[in-house]
């Protein structure tokens, strides 16, 4: 099992907080690392994945972590709990919002679920965000509408214009810094993997854009670590044919979705994981017992 973590919230972080969705506090996140140390190894990224190429069998009672988009919090709050408990960890990295960056959707996040503002007008509408009901309203209207712009990330700085974030609420939500990379690249335990400059939709993409997001990202992260940059995750899970051949392209050796489409013949780029979003620990439980996706299965039967 490949688990997929997001951001980790300080424990400060009131009980009834909410960021598009449950929020995962570190002390959570401990209590999952603890009962998952009890039923997996945790193995690298690659050493799951060698094993993977193999026979997925092999990788039985087997665990490799990752975590996308590459926050700086989440990294310097998870890093001494993982160094710890010596688990190894991959962060897919994007690099358009390295050094107090923000990626589109996390802005839209931010701005929904941080009380920076009121209530926004979007397209002559009013959407209070008094209530986490009408915040998820707006939230939920943001996205759709960067999903169906030409250019999410446009559509976001263009409203960013209209809303900027004060400058601590940006920066619980930017990406790595220099250092945490330099950082990363020279560690034994942790490693950096591909997940594209700017986090686009890959499917509103032609394969040479994609090929172009893909490279840029890895080439950015190559130069600051120091390290060869193998593996790639498709941002929010979104891939295509054309993202297949692209990741090939760039040189990525392997590539990882969340549900895997079998558009390929090689699985090694459609590699699933199992995306954790709740600190519940009987969410991860019956998850990465594999339950979630068996009830899937037959819903869809
Ligand atoms: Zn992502």
């Amino acid at each position: 099992m490949i688990l997929l973590y997001h951001l980790i919230f300080p424990d400060e972080t009131p009980l009834r907080s909410w960021n598009a969705g449950n929020l995962i506090r570190l002390s959570a996140f401990r209590r999952q690392l603890q009962w998952l140390q009890r039923r997996f190894s945790f193995l690298s990224l690659e050493d799951f994945l060698a094993l993977y190429r193999q026979d997925p069998a092999l990788c039985h009672a087997k665990a490799a972590l990752t975590f996308d988009d590459g926050y700086a919090c989440t990294y310097s709050m998870a890093a001494p709990v993982l160094k710890e408990e010596g688990i190894p960890a991959t962060f897919f990295t994007n690099t358009c919002n390295l050094n107090h960056g923000l990626l589109w959707f996390v802005y839209f996040n931010a701005l929904c679920s941080e009380g920076a503002y009121p209530e926004l007008e979007i397209n002559g509408g009013h959407y209070p965000l008094d209530t986490k009901r009408n915040s998820l309203g707006a939230w939920r209207t943001l996205i759709q509408l960067a999903r169906s712009s030409p250019d999410a990330r446009v559509f976001a700085e263009e409203f960013a214009g209209k809303y900027p974030l004060p400058v601590p609420i940006q920066e619980k939500y930017a990406g790595l810094t220099t250092e945490q990379l330099i950082e990363i690249g020279a560690s034994k335990l942790f490693s950096l993997a591909g997940h594209t400059h700017s986090h686009p939709y890959l499917d509103q993409l032609n394969q040479a854009e994609q090929l172009e997001e893909m490279a840029l990202n890895k080439q950015i992260l190559e130069e600051v670590s120091g390290k060869p940059v193998l593996y790639f995750a498709y941002p929010g899970g979104v891939y295509n044919q054309e993202s297949i051949a692209a990741a090939r392209q760039a040189g990525f050796l392997a590539a990882l979705s969340v549900s895997p489409k079998s558009l390929s013949s090689d699985p090694l780029f459609e590699v699933a994981r199992t995306d954790i979003y709740s600190p519940a620990l009987w969410k991860l439980q019956l998850k990465s017992l594999g339950l979630v996706d068996f009830v899937r299965r037959r819903r869809k039967a």
